[in-house]
């Protein structure tokens, strides 16, 4: 008998007909002779209901953290308890938890905790007496007994961090999409679902804005090898198996092209080409806490170069500001930014072993007439940074010239996909 952990998103239990659903989905994985822990959302909509509410009685200065944990936690305390009486109703005994009566203990920071430890102690028990077991999603307690969450999105985590704690032979994700894809089907409609991906590919994706899987939960199934699957909660179908590599299994070159809009440019122009500049140009954006992404300095003229940086677009003016008010000290000439930029990046644990991509990925983008205004590239991704306008046809473009497109020539329907 398998153990097997099954998440369901927010859209998955928004109402009654869709919270009986799951019991019936649960109902018969456990009639098939799996134990079951079930991990759920809130109903969709109802953190940002609860956090507006929260801003609103602050009068838009921000809520104490300890009492906003406490409020946004209870919207999975209301699934979970809904979701049980289904099962109880269609005569399978079920018992749910929130994550403190678990004893999923984290560390203290409120809205983006980080889990401790877990009590799987009388979850097990449970499972013994075989019953399904509901867990509320996204919540945890720290060792004083405050209420405590791990972040948006952060009941994959919790599905993912029980199923290691239990040993658990897959962790299932279920959502309103049927699997992870080659590139988002809403710009690339020949984008195809994909079987399987490696913890390193999906955790690119999700860091390149790629909105499936919380990446926090993508880091705790690689770190303790929980094999995890994106499925879909209204079609039945394999999903997409996320794993590690297996050895001498042939890897695609490519499995995915991932966007992300959430970027803006700095350049400095004219700055005079010493050591130590670029520190003396990024001191002051770390030490605000602005990340950086990426960073390309020009070769100098005459002594002088210029220097250009990503940050996200939600820390632009305040990178902005800083550099400018930065760049006499440094002697600098002029300082500009550009929010309408796009970062597109090329995913795959297979071009590691192949020099040829970077070509492959340059020339498609030039035969569309695409400037590259930046490059970066790691072991297993290369990104480009180019104009915003230049998103769906450079995705295509991109799409098209690693062999991505459904081969059947399928086209895929998406209404809204699920995000959070
Ligand atoms: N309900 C939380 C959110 O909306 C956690 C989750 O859905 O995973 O972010
Ligand atoms: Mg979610």
């Amino acid at each position: 008998m398998a153990l097997i952990v099954q998440k369901y998103g927010g859209s998955s239990v928004a109402t009654v007909p869709r919270i009986e659903h799951v019991a019936r989905k649960a109902a018969a994985t456990r009639s098939a002779g799996n134990d079951i822990v079930v991990v759920l959302s809130a109903m969709k909509g109802e953190t940002d209901r609860l956090l507006a509410l929260a801003y609103e009685v602050s009068h838009s200065q921000c809520p104490a953290p300890r009492e906003l944990d406490m409020l946004l936690s209870t919207g999975e305390q209301v699934t979970i308890a809904l979701l049980t009486m289904a099962l109880e109703r269609l005569g399978v005994a079920a018992r749910c938890y929130t994550g403190a009566q678990v004893r999923i203990l984290t560390d203290s920071s409120h809205s983006k905790a980080r889990i401790l430890d877990i009590d799987e102690e009388h979850l097990v028990e449970d499972l013994k007496l075989g019953r399904i077991v509901v867990v509320a999603g996204f919540q945890g307690v720290d060792e004083t007994g405050a209420i405590t969450t791990l972040g948006r999105g952060g009941s994959d985590t919790t599905a993912v961090a029980l199923a290691a704690a239990l040993g658990a032979g897959e962790c299932q994700i279920f959502t309103d999409v049927d699997g992870v894809y080659t590139t988002d089907p809403r710009v690339v409609p020949t984008a195809r679902r994909l079987d399987r991906i490696t913890f390193e590919e999906m955790l690119e994706m999700a860091s390149l804005g790629s909105k499936v899987l919380q990446i926090r939960a993508v880091e705790f199934a690689g770190k303790y090898q929980v094999p995890l699957r994106v499925l879909s909660s209204f079609e039945e179908g394999p999903g997409t198996l996320i794993t590690y590599e297996v050895e001498g299994m042939e890897e695609p070159l490519i499995s995915s092209i991932a966007f992300n809009r959430d970027e803006a440019k700095l350049t400095i122009l004219g700055v005079p080409d010493r050591p130590g500049i670029a520190a003396q140009i990024l001191g002051p954006v770390s030490a605000a806490n602005i990340n950086v992404d990426m960073i390309v300095q020009n070769i100098s003229k005459e002594g002088l170069t210029d220097f250009t940086f990503t940050v996200h677009r939600s820390e632009y003016e305040r990178a902005l500001e800083l550099t400018q008010k930065h760049a006499q000290e440094l002697g600098a000439r002029e300082v500009f930014g550009d929010t309408d930029i796009v970062k597109l990046s090329l995913v795959g644990v297979g071009m590691r072993s192949h020099a040829a991509v970077a070509s492959r990925m340059f020339t498609a983008l030039a035969d569309e007439g695409i400037n590259i205004q930046m490059i970066s590239t790691s072991e297993i991704k290369i990104s480009v940074v180019v104009d915003e306008k230049y998103l769906e046809l450079g995705t295509r473009a991109l799409h098209r010239a690693f062999d991505l497109d459904d081969k059947d020539g399928r086209r895929v329907k998406v209404e809204g996909a699920e995000v959070g």
